[in-house]
């Protein structure tokens, strides 16, 4: 961003780079206390073209999981603040959609085990190959595309894979901000869903809250999705998509 940008745009003084899409498209977050082993898996995984974020204590990467839609998530077991096999409870309660890699050097069959039934879909023991974790969440990130993801509610079909929304069989591309934001509202159906979460979600924790980039993306698809589709305005509160 250059000077005279930021001057004339105050605002984006104090933005946080918000998180951006890789060449793939898909978001994956580390959650790893040694910064060398983030460092080099964040990198290895951005070569592949994912965008990548990283979380330093299990009590970050579990709020970042929850505030922002990840494809997949690469989880440490031993972790300062909010132990990893917690972080994985919470997020297979409260995100069940989210496929989530473990690493650890816990190699022992009870905690595999654990590991499993709190719904890690893999579980990689340390030392690993960083070669083998990338390729092992390339497949299942396929595996998760190729199930075709369709995500319904409010009389919307959201397809993951191909990112358009179908409303009574007549299907509507989106943008990137478009897709996250309906993707986000969707995933709450049935909630009342905060501007500032979806800000936080889809624009990064430390974006303006007066913005109202929220505001102007909503109106843009409610133009695209029609009548046939509702997201309900809930006055000093949000928004709201029914789970219908
Ligand atoms: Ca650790």
């Amino acid at each position: 961003m250059t000077a005279k940008s930021s001057a004339c745009h105050p605002i984006f003084i104090w933005l946080r780079v918000a998180p951006t899409k890789g060449e793939s498209g898909l978001h994956i977050l580390v959650i790893e206390d040694e910064p060398r082993i983030r460092a080099f898996l964040g990198r290895a995984l951005e070569a592949e073209g994912f965008a990548v974020d990283g979380a330093a204590d299990g009590l970050e990467g579990l709020r970042r999981a929850l505030e922002h839609p990840y494809d997949l998530v690469v989880l440490d077991l031993l972790l300062p603040r909010v132990d990893g096999l917690t972080v994985l409870r919470e997020l297979t309660r409260r995100c069940p959609g989210t496929p989530v890699v473990v690493v650890s050097a816990r190699s022992d069959l009870a905690t595999k085990l654990r590991g499993f039934e709190l719904g890690a879909c893999d579980y990689v023991p340390k030392p690993f190959a960083c070669d083998e974790l990338v390729a092992r969440v390339r497949v299942r990130l396929q595996a998760r595309s190729g199930g075709g993801a369709v995500l319904h509610a409010g009389g919307m079909s959201l397809d993951l894979t191909a990112r358009e929304v179908t409303v009574k069989g007549r299907a509507t591309a989106l943008s990137d901000r478009e897709f996250r934001v309906l993707r986000y509202l969707i995933e709450h159906a049935g909630e009342v869903v905060s501007r500032e979460s979806i800000l936080s979600a889809v624009w990064g924790y430390y974006f303006d809250p007066r913005s109202n980039v929220v505001d102007v993306c909503v109106r843009r698809l409610r133009r695209k999705l029609g009548t046939d589709a509702s997201i309900e305005t809930v006055r000093h509160a949000g928004y709201r998509i029914s789970a219908a």
